[in-house]
């Protein structure tokens, strides 16, 4: 990801929303979007059926390690055009709200994904939370 872009993004949404916005309209309005990409992928799978889930325990085999477990996405299809754009549509808004608790707080986005992009690759696999 271009650190320019984000910090482009970061300020286009500070742009458009009023500074001194309240921190829990922010907040509130962050966790709402996280409800809409998740709500989207419902639908997908409930209403349009693209993608199915089918879930079952993962295979975790004591002794093995991680990166050579064979891990199930219990995920299958893949997303039509129009809910890949909805899905879209919805991680936008998430990532909007993010970088205005970014703004709020006075934290680079870029540095946010910098930071963590140096933990994944220091720490691989057992960084997954
Ligand atoms: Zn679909």
């Amino acid at each position: 990801m271009e650190t320019e872009n984000l910090q482009t993004f970061q300020q286009q949404v500070a742009d458009l929303l009023l500074r001194h916005r309240s921190v829990l309209d922010v907040s509130s309005k962050f966790q709402e979007s996280n409800s809409r990409v998740n709500r989207a992928l419902m639908k997908s799978v409930t209403e349009c059926g693209c993608i199915r889930i089918q879930a079952a325990r993962q295979p975790f085999t004591e002794g093995t390690p991680l990166e050579e477990t064979n891990l199930d996405s219990h995920l299958s299809g893949l997303l039509c055009d129009h809910c890949l754009e909805v899905v879209k549509t919805e991680m936008g808004k998430n990532l909007f709200y993010l970088a205005a608790m970014c703004n709020l707080l006075e934290i680079r986005l870029d540095e946010v994904v910098k930071e963590e992009s140096e933990k994944l690759s220091t720490l691989g696999v057992f960084n997954m939370r």
